[in-house]
């Protein structure tokens, strides 16, 4: 998760400095009112704490869904390389698939739960 505001010409993000769990945190680093500078039209504006967004932070989701990928990948090559044939190398190749898989998907829940309740809370 990542916060953000709009800028009023250009209308592109602009990344708030501090990232907080609610507005009411970002406010007491912020203040009430705060001014940031547009990193594309270098236009300086004050934007109020409630014109502040949650979104999420693609970059960074892009890495986890990124290393997932490759912990899956290994997990089920390293299974089939050491682990001998047996009844259980079914459940132990699906579970190096879907444990990777469920970490991830419990991040994506829990970020994007975070990002709705700041969304929804106004100062
Ligand atoms: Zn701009």
């Amino acid at each position: 998760m990542k916060n953000i505001v709009y800028c009023k010409s250009c209308k592109r993000e602009i990344k708030v400095r501090h990232s907080c769990a609610d507005r009411f945190a970002l406010a007491e680093k912020l203040g009430k009112e705060f001014e940031v500078t547009c990193l594309y039209c270098k236009q300086k504006q004050t934007k109020n704490i409630n014109s502040v967004y949650a979104v999420a932070n693609g970059k960074f989701n892009f890495m986890a869904l990124l290393i997932t990928l490759i912990l899956s990948v290994s997990l089920v090559y390293f299974v089939l390389s050491k682990v001998e044939s047996t009844v259980y190398l079914y459940y132990i190749l699906g579970a190096s698939i879907v444990i990777p898989w469920m970490v991830y998907f419990v991040y994506k829940h829990e970020d994007n739960a975070k990002i709705s309740k700041f969304n929804r809370n106004k100062y």
